[in-house]
Order: structure tokens, then sequence, then C-alpha cells
């Protein structure tokens, strides 16, 4: 018997109880959940084919399929994930969309919705706070990290560059994240636009090597206009030297954007502020809510210093909007932003800020910080192993180096670790290529990761290690 698409009241709270039973009880598995699970994951997930239903089924039927399909795959929810860098979710995240996703007002023009587009200001402002940015500061709620360095470098280029703007050059380093490559070439860039630079042995932007490849670039006719900076790059969170970066920039005239994806809300820490010294000038921050503030999927953040700039790169006149209320104390966002009709996304970030307080936040950040350190020195102590990057953030990289292997046996045996590592299921981690060589990189973001699983994490390497090396 389906139900009409209007269900009665009794029916919205029968599946809404079972729909929270069934959330309760997933969290509170979480913890004896896999870390990651691919035995016959393809077959099982042909199981989940099926033809568009022509008939309705009881919310229960469909709520089996969705708890049968939480098994097999990478548990990004859990304590164990050290994997990528997105994951946890917070509780009040979900009853944030389950209460948007029902009012369902539009807030990117904020004359159908003042007071949700207040709230969703308020949470732009408030991150805005966080960077010392000024009044004239703007900023949009993106879908996540990607989106906010696309927008970022359209309104670089915008805001620098003439409309034929092919002879414009951008400047990363060789560590950034492969979203500004791809953002580029959606703002137009053909790659050879796009300069990678040397990163220093330690990881970082090198400037010497910046202020070359930019002079020859001048030298060539060409217009340099913006470089960016990671506040973490994604592979070993190395933060690259902002305040020298902003010294640079301002004397090429050149846009200075901070990727702070990963590690922007590291700036709620006292280490993190150090780190990032500077980043208050920048001309725009990219920011990910669903890593450093534990939300789900689905929500990232741009600020930009000159709000009118972001405006600028984004704005046309639309006729069927003409009845709309011109911006006033509130940004109409859909002006800021290559998004219309979108979600609610300020709710997701208000209500867990609402209900835990910026403290809370802080205090999970600073417990990863510790976190990663502790993991680092007691890898350090385990024989054989190599991690000659000390955190700066909260990635932990590392890799067995038995003597007088080759570069390939040595990348060979160190797939062998991650695998045998997650084939203990209590802990998910990841690799990467550091300059050519295989490093796993367990990083630490989960708001539900403790000292009980980095624990547990530590003791995984260490008989994958023993077991590896048979000592
Ligand atoms: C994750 C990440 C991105 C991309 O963000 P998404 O939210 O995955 O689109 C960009 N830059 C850095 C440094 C990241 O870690």
């Amino acid at each position: 018997m389906s139900y009409p698409l209007e269900p009665s009241p009794e029916d919205m709270r029968e599946m809404g109880e079972a729909a929270l039973g069934f959330v309760v009880d997933f969290l509170r598995g979480l913890p004896d959940t896999p870390a990651s699970d691919y035995d016959g994951a393809e077959e099982f997930r042909r199981g989940f084919r099926e033809d568009v239903p022509l008939d309705g089924v009881r919310f229960e039927a469909a709520l089996d399929t969705v708890r049968r399909a939480t098994a097999k795959g990478v548990n990004t929810a859990g304590p164990g994930f050290l994997g990528y860098i997105p994951g946890g979710g917070l509780f009040a995240a979900s009853l944030a969309d389950l209460l948007a996703n029902t009012i369902n007002r539009f807030v990117n023009l904020w004359y159908t919705a003042p007071a949700a587009a207040q709230i969703e200001w308020n949470v732009v402002r408030w991150m805005c706070d966080l960077f010392g940015y000024p009044a004239e500061a703007r900023g949009v709620l993106t879908s996540g990290g990607s989106m906010a360095n696309f927008s970022a470098i359209v309104t670089a280029r915008r805001a620098l560059l003439p409309e034929d703007f092919l002879a414009g050059t951008m400047y990363v380093s060789d560590q950034a994240h492969a979203s500004l490559s791809k953002a580029a070439a959606l703002a137009g860039f053909p790659p050879r636009n796009v300069r990678i630079v040397p990163s220093s042995e330690d990881l970082h932007l090198d400037v010497d090597a910046l202020r070359v490849a930019v002079e020859a670039d001048r030298r060539d006719g060409l217009r340099p206009f913006l470089v960016v900076a990671s506040a973490g790059t994604t592979n070993t969170g190395a933060v690259d030297p902002i305040a020298e970066l902003l010294t640079f920039a301002r004397v090429q005239g050149l846009w200075l954007h901070v990727d702070g994806a990963y590690g922007g809300f590291f700036q709620l820490t006292d280490r993190g502020r150090a780190l990032f010294e500077g980043i208050g000038e920048a001309d725009s921050i990219t920011l990910d809510p669903h890593k450093g503030m534990f939300l789900p999927y689905g929500t990232g953040c741009l600020l930009v210093r000159d709000g009118a700039r972001l405006r600028e790169a984004h704005f046309v006149s639309q006729d069927y909007l003409q009845d709309l209320a011109p911006e006033a104390e509130v940004p109409n966002f859909a002006e800021y932003s290559p998004e219309l009709s979108r979600d609610f996304r300020g709710l997701r970030v208000w209500l867990p800020l609402k209900l835990h307080g910026l403290e809370a936040f802080r205090g999970a950040l600073d417990e990863k910080l510790d976190l990663a350190r502790y993991l680092h020195d007691a890898l350090t102590e385990t024989p054989g192993l190599t991690l000659p990057w000390r955190p700066e953030l909260t990635v932990v990289p590392f890799w067995l180096q038995p003597p007088g292997a080759s570069p390939d046996e040595t990348n060979a045996l160190n797939r062998r670790l991650l695998e045998r590592i997650n084939a203990s299921r209590r802990v998910f981690m990841s690799s990467t290529l550091v300059r050519g060589r295989f490093v796993i990189r367990p990083c630490i973001v989960v708001h539900r990761t403790h000292r009980d699983r980095i624990d547990e994490a530590i003791d995984v390497t260490r008989k994958a290690v023993a077991d590896l090396t048979g000592s």
C-alpha cells in the first residue's frame, strides 16, 4: 500500500520515528562497525539494481534497503576513518537538514525568506569574523571546497584580467589540491596557464621558485594574476608561508587565495592561528565545513575580503526575478554564486553551532592536533618506519623503509603494508605519492576519533610492520 504525496500526520510520525530509530542505532553501532569492507562489494552493489517502482512500498521496506546499503565500502562516518579528509557527520546537522528540507525556504535571494537568509548570513559572517575579515567581505556556502576554489579563480580572473584573459597565469604548488587545476580549466584556462611551482624540501610552496616563475612569465609578456596558498595540503597537511606569500602578492599585484578546505577551521585553535599568520589579509579563503566542522558532505564556503569583487564576477540581472528586492543588509547570495536554486545550507552550519557552541569545535580540533602528534611520536618509535615531516595539522605521513630496498620495492612493500593495516577493519587509511614515493597518510578529522582508536591504529600498524618484516 503506497503513501500519497501528502501522507497523513499519523504516517509521517510513524515514518519519522522509524527513521530516528535507525539513526540512533546506526550511530550507536559505529564503533563496532568495520572501518572498511570490500569483500564481494561488486556483487553486493549489483543486488541494489532495480527498475523504477511503479507502486510504492511501506517505509519500513525502503528503510531496510538503506540499512543494508550501509554495509560494504568505507565507513566514512566512523571513528576508524583516517582515510581521506571529510568524514563524520554531526547529528545536529541531520536534524538541521530535516528541518531545512521541510520548511523548504528559498534563501538565495533574501526577500523570499528574510530571516532564514539572515541566519545563513550570520553563519557566513561568523566565518569572516574568524579570520578578521572587514565589513565589506562577503561569502557563500557552496557544495564543497572544489566549487569554492572555482568561484575564487573566476573572481580573481574577473578582478585582475581583461575579458580576453588567456595571457593570465596562475601559480599553485606541486602539493596543491587537484581541484585548483580543475577549477582553472572550468574558468577557461588551458593547463599551460597553470604554473605548478615546486615545493621546498618540507613540502611548502617555495617563494623563491615562485618569484622566478612569475618574473619569467612577465618577461614573456604574460599576466600573472593569482597565487594559491594551501592552509594545509591534502597530501601531508603542510601549511604554506601565508605571510610571506602575502607580501609577495602585494608587491607583484597578484590575488592571494588561501585554500583552507582541509585546514582552515584550525584557525579556531592557537596552533592553527599561529601557522596561518597573515591569512586575514588574503583576498579570498576556501573553507570546508564538511571537513573541519565535522558536517556531512555538501557544505563548503568561499570568503572574499572585498565582497564587491565576488559579486562582480557572478552577478547577472534576471528579468523574471524583478519582483524581488535588491540586496540590503543581507546579501542576495545568488548574486555571488553560480547557483540559483539550492538547499538552505546555512541551517546545517547554524544548528550545530547553536547546540554545541563554538568552544566545542575548538576543543575537538585541538584534540585532533594532539592526536596527530601522539600518533606521529608513537610511529616514530616503531623500528623501520620513516616519518620525515612532523605533522603541522592532523595528517601523519609515514612509510616503511627496509634497508637496501630499491624505490620500486619500497613502494610495493608499502602498498602491502597499507592493505594489511586496512584489513584490520578497525581503521581505514589511504595513501598518496610524494615525489614518486608511496606514502601512507592517516588523517584525523572525524569528530568521533579519540585516543582509544589512535592507540588501536598504532597497534594495528606495528603488527602489520612486524608481519611484513618478520621482526
Ligand atoms: C578536500 C579539499 C578540496 C576539495 O574540497 P571538496 O569539498 O572535496 O570539493 C580542496 N582543497 C583541499 C586542500 C582539500 O583538502
